[in-house]
């Protein structure tokens, strides 16, 4: 599996311009779009097409291929295949016939507008493209109201209007979004702000390029009273013993174990006196 440039050709590495020149066969989303890239780096390796309508028989090939020994390399028209791209079903096939599988690593829209966001990015959910029709959108959006990690999608031009017109319905206009839009390219863009003032932005004019869409995790819910009420409560209401309680409430109000525990000895005290 070898990941090919999200837009700027120099971004393929050494390891992935050897093994397209070195292996038997090279199978390919879009043979024509590859063709420009191995023109660009004077690899003559020959193609094969693989694509989303012929996967299931073009793996049976490819498979063929791999049992008599020949090496075959799988790329898409961009990034990594089989993330929102062919491949998912020929690897699983070859794992299935215990034939070996390696990754060439390299790009990917997603890893890369995260890592340029601005948002959150120790935790995240990668949701692939959002649905086109805007009920199944909405539905999809609404879930986001209480999620914790940073949550991306890839999203085509032409829909970005509504679908943050759905985002502000179903989460507020005050959430926060990136916008990375060509990435890599000579018009790459990233955009940082919230729902509506990214309406704002994007609302004068067509909408052009390729996008990732990246939403900000959900505020935290702060926990109601205080701590010395959350250990009385669990206390009274729980069989846990007494250090799965302190840690319990000390990741309920994001406050260390040792605060807490002090805390419950206070209480404690307090029962004596
Ligand atoms: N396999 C690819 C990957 O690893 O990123 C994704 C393929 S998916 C069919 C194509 C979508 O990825 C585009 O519609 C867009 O949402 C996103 N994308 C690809 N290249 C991009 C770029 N240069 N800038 C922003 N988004 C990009």
């Amino acid at each position: 599996m070898v990941a090919t440039p999200i837009g700027n050709l120099e971004d393929i590495t050494l390891r992935a311009l050897r093994i397209l020149k070195e292996v038997d066969l090279v199978a390919a989303e879009d043979t024509r779009h590859s063709r420009k890239l191995f023109n660009h780096y004077g690899i003559g390796t020959p193609l094969t097409s693989y694509f989303e309508h012929n996967e299931a028989v073009k793996a049976e090939r490819i498979i063929d291929c791999l049992r008599r020994g020949d090496s075959v390399a799988l790329i898409s028209d961009a990034g990594t295949p089989a993330i929102s791209d062919p491949g998912f079903q020929l690897v699983s096939r070859c794992r299935e016939e215990g034939l070996p599988v390696k990754t060439v690593p390299g790009p990917s829209a997603v890893v890369s507008a995260l890592s340029i966001s601005g948002l959150a990015v120790e935790r995240f959910a990668f949701d692939g493209f959002l649905p086109a029709k805007s009920k199944a959108r909405r539905q999809m959006l609404a879930a986001l109201k209480s999620e914790p990690r940073t949550t991306l999608f890839y999203e085509a031009p032409h829909r970005l209007l509504a679908a943050l017109g759905d985002l502000q319905e179903e989460l507020g206009a005050d959430r926060r979004v990136a916008v990375a839009r060509e990435l890599t390219k000579v018009h790459e863009e990233m955009f940082l702000g919230t729902v509506a003032e990214a309406l704002e932005h994007f609302g004068h004019g067509r909408v052009r390029g390729e996008i990732v869409l990246v939403v900000e995790p959900a505020a935290e819910q702060k926990p109601e009273g205080t701590v010395r009420e959350a250990l009385l409560k669990l206390q009274a209401e729980t069989d846990l013993p007494p250090r799965e309680i302190v840690k319990r409430v000390a990741r309920q109000f994001g406050l260390s174990g040792s605060d807490v525990y002090r805390q419950s000895l206070e209480l404690k005290d307090g029962e004596g006196e």
